[in-house]
């Protein structure tokens, strides 16, 4: 007889706050949740584990990143309307990200008249927000002939309308982006081994949409 068992993530959701979005470029609604490491027999977990961290997830987007759960004044039991979750959870957010909101004004504007340097800070950040989102998932799928296609998929599903939806507003070209691969490449992160500048390019130039 054979038993499976071993450690899975968990993940509890402990409620929903605003925030700002990288990837959206805005203020969103996120759910926040705490991420424990269980034991699971055969699939089915033991409890919900020890907390290893707690996380925020756009529910616009779905990207997800470390949080502090501590930084919102109240956590809001059930998702609603964004002035409602900032009013409940950050009322101070605006004052918060004044410095960001107005930048992101300014790229809507004219994203060329944007200073070089926060321009390559601003195109770089969706890459390595959604590096980790790369590395599991090709942590977790053998890589042979079939999977190689499996990752594809998921890169052109997944991943470039995520890129895509913060990068447009940008308008980078193909060598911005390359510049954005490349340190992610050399670091060996999945991402940048297996991200392609043409297929970015290409989902930068469809049209954008809310769904993203
Ligand atoms: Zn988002």
């Amino acid at each position: 007889m054979i038993i499976v068992w071993g450690t899975t993530e968990v993940e509890k959701r402990l409620g929903y706050a605003a925030d700002f979005c990288p990837i959206c470029r805005d203020l969103r609604g996120f759910e926040s949740c705490r991420v424990g490491m269980a034991g699971h027999l055969y699939g089915v977990h033991l409890g919900s584990g020890r907390r290893v961290g707690d996380i925020r997830r756009c529910l616009t987007c779905r990207i997800a990143g470390a949080t502090t759960p501590e930084s919102y004044v109240s956590l809001a039991r059930r998702p609603a309307a964004l002035e409602e979750l900032i009013d409940a959870t950050f009322p101070t957010i605006r004052s918060h990200y004044a410095r960001r909101l107005a930048l992101e004004r300014q790229v809507e504007a004219d994203p060329s008249r944007l200073p070089a340097e926060l321009r390559s800070q601003y195109i770089d950040e969706p890459f390595r927000l959604i590096a980790p989102m790369a590395e599991e998932f090709f942590s977790n799928v053998r890589i042979d002939g079939y999977m190689f296609g499996v990752g594809r998929r998921w890169l052109r599903r997944t991943i470039y309308p995520k890129l895509a939806r913060a990068l447009s507003p940008l308008q980078p070209n193909d060598s911005e982006i390359r510049a954005a691969i490349d340190p992610l490449k050399s670091q060996k992160a999945k991402l940048g081994r297996r991200a392609k500048v043409a297929p970015i390019m290409r989902f930068l130039a469809l049209p954008q949409n809310e769904a993203r």
